[in-house]
C-alpha cells in the first residue's frame, strides 16, 4: 500500500493552552491542553493544513492525542485539610483556605 507512505496526516501542536491540565489516558503521564492543526503531507511536504475544531489533550511522554473530557482531572492536596482538590482551583472548596 504505497499510498500510506506517500500521503500522511499529522496532528501538530500550535499552542499550549494549559500545561499539565490532565493525565494521559494511555500512560498516565502529564498531558497539556493544546490547540492543534491537522497537516496533510505529500512526500514529507505539507500541502494542506487546517485548524482543529476544539482543543485536545496531548501527552508529554507518548504524544498521545485525546479529548479533554477523557482525562481525569489533575488534583492537588489541600495544605490545610488534605482534601483532593482540582489543581485549577485557587481555594479549597472544603475548608476555604488558599492552595
Ligand atoms: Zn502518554
Ligand atoms: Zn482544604
Amino acid at each position: 500500500m504505497m499510498f500510506f507512505f506517500i500521503v500522511g496526516l499529522n496532528q501538530r501542536v500550535t499552542q499550549v493552552l494549559k500545561s499539565r491540565a490532565g493525565k494521559c489516558t494511555r500512560c498516565g503521564s502529564s498531558a497539556d491542553l493544546v490547540q492543534y492543526e491537522k497537516v496533510l503531507r505529500f512526500y514529507f511536504v505539507p500541502i494542506m493544513r487546517w485548524p482543529g475544531k476544539e482543543p485536545l489533550m496531548k501527552c508529554r511522554d507518548c504524544s498521545n492525542f485525546f479529548p479533554h473530557s477523557f482525562s481525569p482531572v489533575a488534583t492537588t492536596a489541600c495544605q490545610s485539610c488534605a482534601s483532593n482538590v482540582d489543581a485549577a482551583f485557587k481555594f479549597c472548596p472544603f475548608c476555604g483556605s488558599s492552595i
